[in-house]
């Protein structure tokens, strides 16, 4: 590698802090809340002024007929790709735009971009915000340093990742823009520590079930059948068989936090008997439906059938041993997961640097729920896919959520010089790890 050149790479970013922190309030001011999915076109529009301006080719796509997508509310994306003009693949850095509700206990103005003691605060500053404002500027940085540059480097800002990316980047990845020959490496700059690389996530399973009675007075129970105390039976099964059963099920994805690397399940929500935004009297009925809705997450050891299999047969022995238990089940939602090669090219890049750049040994994780590396891996087919960027995950969606410059300033060096090892492909072999 041209040492001496791409040291200069540090350098240059240093140079550019100012910049870096007017681009990060610049988006932090931007509301893009969602939901509803606010200001996307508003914050794709000044992404396309800032990179167009630096001889990117900016192309606005609006994921037509996504969730959420109307024309108050577009589903606002933006791809945006310098070609060096030279033959060579293709680095992308995708983040998404949008950001989470604001919420009570701020003690700053959430839209505001206050600087203060190194740190920069709002909604979004460290997811992830931060995170494009310093991909945004490593790219520049390294198409300006003047080293012999071959391939092209993209940067798309997408939406709706904080409800599943379907405007976003399921709907790009649908369309090629997440797959060889237009992309081979994709770098996500999520707030997962300037030291750490993630490759991936645990899976994700949804399902509501019902449990059915039958309605009668509430005063004479022993006419109806309730459809709670059906429920009951199966919240009794899952504490008593299933919960110890996953908490058991241990996995060899290095997913932080370490109590995640376990299967969990939550309980999302629980409901039965008359609706819940009634606050009159109630009435003295015995509930005839009770539904429940399960956050499943699964390991890279369990398969979707297996966790599936594992709900249902404890739904059908109960069908099978207790008077009039019926029940329906409903999925919502199944994500695969997910992990890249530790070993793969992107991970000996960024391992790389990161080593160089912090002296240090960079650490691998998995993320306990999912994000767009999801689609990249399922609707792009491409392996070669992590999320590295600045900033502590806990921070996100909590009040005085911030990002660190410095932070910023060292992720957005990593990301230059690693870019710059993928495009010439100068790889260390082996696992960084
Ligand atoms: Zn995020």
């Amino acid at each position: 590698m041209d040492g001496a050149r791409v040291d200069g790479l540090g350098e240059r970013i240093r140079g550019r802090r100012e910049d870096l922190v007017a681009l990060t309030q610049d988006l932090i001011r931007i509301p893009t809340i969602n939901p509803p999915g606010d200001a996307y076109t508003v914050c794709c529009d000044y992404l396309r002024r800032r990179l167009a301006a630096r001889g990117f080719d900016c192309a606005l796509i609006r994921g037509d007929g996504a969730p959420g997508d109307s024309d108050r509310f577009p589903r606002t994306n933006i791809v945006a790709r310098w070609d060096s003009g030279r033959p060579g693949p293709t680095v992308h850095f995708n983040s998404h735009i949008d950001v989470v509700e604001v919420g009570p206990g701020w003690t700053v103005e959430p839209f505001g971009g206050l600087l203060r003691d190194g740190k920069i605060y709002g909604r979004g500053a460290c997811d992830m915000k931060g995170g494009l404002a310093a991909s945004i500027i490593a790219v520049e940085a390294l198409i300006d340093s003047g080293l012999p540059l071959v391939g092209a480097l993209e940067i798309s800002g997408t939406v709706d990742e904080e409800t599943g990316g379907y405007g976003g980047v399921a709907y790009l990845a649908e369309r090629g823009f997440f797959s060889p020959p237009r992309v081979d490496h994709v770098i996500i700059p999520e707030p997962l520590n300037v030291d750490r690389i993630c490759l991936g996530h645990r899976g994700v399973w949804w399902a509501e079930i019902e449990t059915r009675g039958r309605i009668a007075h509430g005063s004479m129970p022993f006419l109806g059948d309730s459809a709670i105390r059906h429920m009951g039976a199966f919240l009794h099964a899952l504490e008593d068989e299933l919960y110890p059963k996953l908490a058991a099920r241990r996995t060899a994805m290095p997913v932080a936090p370490e109590g995640a690397r376990a299967s969990t399940l939550n309980i999302n929500s629980l409901h039965g008997g008359l609706d819940e935004g009634f606050d009159g009297f109630p009435s003295a009925v015995v509930a005839h439906s009770c539904r429940i809705v399960l956050d499943r997450r699964y390991l890279i050891e369990e398969t979707v059938e297996e966790v599936r299999g594992e709900v249902v047969d404890l739904l059908d022995r109960l069908a099978r041993e207790r008077p009039g238990f019926a029940y329906a089940l409903k999925e919502l939602w199944t994500v695969s997961p997910t992990m890249t090669d530790r070993d793969a090219p992107v991970v000996r890049a960024v391992g790389a640097e990161i080593e160089r750049v912090l002296g240090k040994k960079p650490e691998p994780v998995v993320s306990p729920g999912t994000y767009d590396q999801k689609h990249v891996a399922r609707l792009g087919r491409l392996r070669d896919c992590i999320a590295y960027g600045p900033g502590i995950l806990d921070l996100a969606h909590q009040p005085d959520e911030y990002v660190e410059v410095e932070a910023m300033l060292q992720s957005a060096h990593v990301m230059a010089a690693a870019a710059y090892r993928l495009l010439t492909g100068d790889l260390p072999s082996g696992s960084p790890f």
